[in-house]
């Protein structure tokens, strides 16, 4: 069968849904891939990268006619018209918050994989794109922090001085949480961490952080995800972070608990009591903000002179490494597929992970799947 790899129109989005090394790893399972003219370009890779790779370079039409679809956004109602009858589409969804988009999709005789429904179960790991853009974007929230901010992260004995090192915390130490505290770390601030789940305090250890105690227990939901924080957590850990707020330099959240709005954790009145200077991350911008006062998508400066960042796109700009982590998820998921390693998809609904993805079957919804317990 043809994969066809197609061009992100979702504007800004620099990724692209297979790189050259990965679509060496296609082939190998016995297909034809076919590339969109100039998909890869804005995470550079030129089409010639593909047919060194052994792709076809292609034109849009072409690419959306394929067997199999590789895509990273979830497509426009004219890219849902272009796909053939009896195609696969493998992309990020959100099916969950998108029913309309399922309806569409449905109105088709394909196949819809959502790659963001993949259960978290450590078989699944390797095709976990959750956790590999998270991880990406942890990482690039601390280098737009420290694009902004006006001072060193590392301390330093100069010549013209004693410089102390930034102060850094981080809100929720999850996987985007881990890895903002490791590259900030790494750049030699001192990074502190909350989270309502202690047993991260190993890990933000292991990575150079100062896990920071909330004395209130939260519970933790049986799927490994964090719940929703009692009161008495919250109120508690707001004086933490209010405490915070007057002491450090950059402050990167990271919060989210599956299904809900994300808790507001930093008050107006924390970011006025900042130095000025300082800048905030909120990761959770686009799912409602950790942080009052931060825009989804954009970098406000408050009077105070604070800058609070709310980009919404952060694993998208790092878009080489993005698309190299999303694109080796889909080879571990086309591995699967594709157990006799002859080019065809055998989708076999008794394998858990295959089911969960699965939002459309030949025309059929089949979304939402049954619950996965995680182990
Ligand atoms: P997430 O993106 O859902 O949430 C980010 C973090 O926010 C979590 O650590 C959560 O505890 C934290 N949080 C929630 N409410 C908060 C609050 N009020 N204040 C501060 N922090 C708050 O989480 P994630 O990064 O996707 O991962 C969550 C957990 O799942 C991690 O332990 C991770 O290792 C695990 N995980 C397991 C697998 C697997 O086994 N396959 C895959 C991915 C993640």
């Amino acid at each position: 069968s043809t994969i066809g790899v197609v061009d992100e129109t979702h504007p800004g989005e620099a990724r692209v849904a297979a790189t050259p090394a990965t679509v060496t790893k296609i082939v190998a399972l016995g297909y034809r891939v076919l590339v969109q003219s100039g998909a890869g370009s804005r995470a550079s890779f030129p089409d010639e990268a593909y047919t060194d790779a052994g792709a076809q370079v292609v034109d849009r039409d072409t690419a959306w006619a394929a067997d199999v679809v590789l895509k990273v956004n979830a497509p426009s109602t004219e890219e849902i018209g272009l796909l053939a009858d009896g195609a696969t589409l493998v992309s990020l969804l959100n099916p969950g918050l998108n029913p309309d988009l399922v309806e569409q999709l449905a109105t088709r005789p394909v196949t819809v994989l959502a790659m963001d429904a993949v259960p978290r179960i450590s078989r699944a790991q390797s095709m976990d794109v959750l956790s590999s853009m998270a991880n990406i974007a942890g990482y690039r929230a601390v280098v737009e922090a420290a694009h902004v901010f006006g001072r060193f992260f590392t301390g330093q004995v100069t010549a013209a001085g004693k410089v102390p090192p930034a102060t850094v915390l981080v809100a929720g130490a999850g996987v985007a949480g881990l890895a903002a505290i490791g590259a900030a770390s790494s750049l030699g601030a001192v990074v502190r961490a909350m989270d309502p789940r202690p047993e991260v305090a190993d890990q933000v250890a292991s990575i150079g952080g100062e896990y920071l105690p909330v004395d209130v227990v939260s519970e933790m939901g049986s799927d490994g995800y964090a719940k929703e924080t009692s009161a008495d957590y919250d109120r508690r850990a707001a004086e933490i972070y209010s405490e915070q707020a007057r002491e450090v330099d950059i402050i990167i959240t990271t919060a989210l608990i599956p299904g809900r709005q994300a808790p507001r954790l930093v008050t107006a009145a924390d970011v006025a009591s900042m130095k000025p200077g300082s800048v905030i991350v909120d990761m959770a911008a686009a799912h409602g903000g950790n942080v009052e006062g931060s825009v989804p998508g954009e970098a406000v400066v408050t009077d105070n002179g604070v800058t609070i960042i709310g980009y919404t796109d952060l694993a998208s700009r790092l878009p080489a490494q993005a698309s190299q982590l999303y694109g080796t998820n889909l080879v571990n998921l086309l591995k699967l597929l594709t157990p006799e390693k002859d080019g065809h998809v055998v989708l076999d609904f008794d394998d858990v992970v295959q089911r969960s993805i699965t939002v459309v079957r030949d025309g059929e919804t089949t979304w939402p799947p049954p619950p996965v317990s995680v182990s």
